[in-house]
């Protein structure tokens, strides 16, 4: 029997693909001065725009704005949403990017300030140091049993010298073989954590293994499957938010976030975990990371969603809010007001506003051919001509959903570069929006007597 996918599974798909649809951008592609180079990070024109986002990445890193909401308009196509994630990339690696349409907050599942409030917690990295008791010492003495039967195993143990005490540590048949296999020997000062066996390096030791001279004091080391210790970046998880809401609120803990079944989140559940964190915070044991929350087509949004994300703007850990719009003067839903992108005046006084222009056939080529580099698509020149002739009359999106559909025509008939043949043929076989709408109006004028 088929299974029917269900509404949670049918979103994660679309938010992959629009994703997907981006991978090509690794940044801005700005220099040190933030002036933006001509292609870089996968970027590609735009420069006006990638210098004032650029510009706005610096002063949020710095500190110097708050509230941190930025609109980003220009007409669809022109890299609104590519521009948001080169400044989440901008951020840092870790930095939590949640992309959501307007349109997805109006749902039977959940209130569209839950949806919001969700969408938010997505966006807000928190990096949890890992507690665990760390015995540090040289080592003075290592004993290792031989194996008995009843063991099965070698045990041992390793007396440490700490600063003022003597201390013994037993250990267990893993750590034996990394200790040999490692050559960690008396005199060497190690760290061990309790509770993973993990052994860190101080800084005194390991100088007659090659590979870990680069390693530098503090840093720690994990064991593989394989039994090879390997460097590790540092002892902390990063998650967000939303995941520590799901995983207290639910019985099945973590497993929850895989079920797809998130629903409502008590408001009360998230207060305790707001102040646990505040709590960790102050302790050292966790940092937050603001990230981006992106939303496209901020028209769809109401009056009661803006005042919404007005007000979660002013939280202390609030992500950096940026939201795309199409339109011109339009309604603000909900009212019968009408005002520039349809958003509220109080809101948009808020925001930093970036506007992104059409690109030039010249720019379209160039993203095209990223695009195809990306999707590994060898392309003919003449063909890659023709898409992007394509793209210039049409759009830049159905331009670029064509290369993976000419890719398998190509393949088909057993060749390894698109040809102009293979363009030709899937421009006929997908209609862009405006034939489509061609076609349905010559189809219903044909019907109307
Ligand atoms: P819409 O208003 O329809 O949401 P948009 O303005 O957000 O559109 P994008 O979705 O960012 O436009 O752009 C369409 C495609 O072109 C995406 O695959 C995007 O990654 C790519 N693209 C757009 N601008 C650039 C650019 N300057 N450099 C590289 N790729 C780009």
């Amino acid at each position: 029997m088929t299974k029917i996918p269900s509404l949670q599974e049918i979103k994660d798909i679309t938010r992959t693909e629009r994703i997907g649809a981006h991978s090509h951008i690794r940044g801005l592609g700005l220099d040190d001065r933030l002036e933006p180079r001509d292609v870089s990070q996968g970027m590609v024109g735009q420069l006006k725009a990638r210098k004032a986002a650029g510009i706005i990445v610096k002063m949020i890193k710095e500190g110097k704005i708050t509230g941190r909401a930025i609109l980003i308009a220009g007409q669809p196509g022109t890299g609104k949403t590519a521009i948001a994630m080169g400044m989440a990339q901008e951020f840092g690696p870790e930095t939590p990017f949640t992309m959501i349409s307007a349109s997805e907050i109006f749902s039977l599942e959940m209130s569209k300030t839950e949806a919001l409030t969700q969408a938010i917690r997505k966006s807000i990295g928190v990096r949890i140091k890992e507690e665990t008791e760390i015995i540090e010492g040289e080592v003075v003495e290592i004993q290792i049993e031989r194996p008995t039967q009843s063991m099965g195993a070698k045990q041992g143990k390793i007396t440490m010298k700490t600063t003022d005490m003597e201390t013994v540590y037993n250990i267990g048949q893993k750590m034996i073989d990394s200790l040999s296999k490692e050559k960690i020997g008396i005199g060497d000062v190690i760290k061990i954590e309790k509770a993973t066996g993990k052994i860190t390096k101080t800084g005194k030791s390991y100088t007659h293994r090659q590979d870990y001279d680069s390693i530098g004091p503090g840093e720690t080391y994990i064991e593989c499957p394989s039994g090879e210790l390997q460097k590790t970046q540092e002892l902390v998880h990063t998650v967000t938010l939303h995941e520590i809401d799901v995983i207290n609120s639910r019985t099945q803990g973590f497993l929850a976030l895989f079920a797809g079944d998130i629903g409502e989140i008590k408001a009360e559940i998230r207060e305790q975990i707001d102040s646990k964190l505040s709590e960790w915070k102050d302790q050292g044991k966790a940092e937050i990371i603001s990230g981006v929350l992106f939303v496209d087509e901020t028209h769809m949004l109401d009056i009661e969603c803006f005042s919404f994300l007005n007000r979660a703007l002013e939280n202390e850990i609030a992500p950096i809010v940026i939201m795309a719009s199409n339109r011109g003067i339009s309604k603000i839903r909900g009212t019968e007001y009408v005002s520039p992108h349809g958003m509220p005046l109080d809101l948009l006084d808020r925001l930093l506003i970036i506007s992104t222009d059409p690109y030039s056939s010249d720019d379209i080529k160039k993203i095209i051919s990223i695009r195809c580099e990306e999707e590994d698509v060898e392309i003919h020149p003449q063909a890659l001509d023709l898409l992007t002739n394509i793209a210039v009359s049409t759009s830049l999106r159905y331009g670029i959903q064509l290369i993976i559909a000419a890719d398998l025509v190509s393949k088909k008939r057993k060749a390894d570069l698109v040809n102009v043949d293979d363009i030709r043929k899937v421009y006929e076989l997908f209609v862009d929006v405006k034939r489509s709408t061609q076609f349905l109006q010559e189809f219903q004028d044909s019907f109307m007597f």
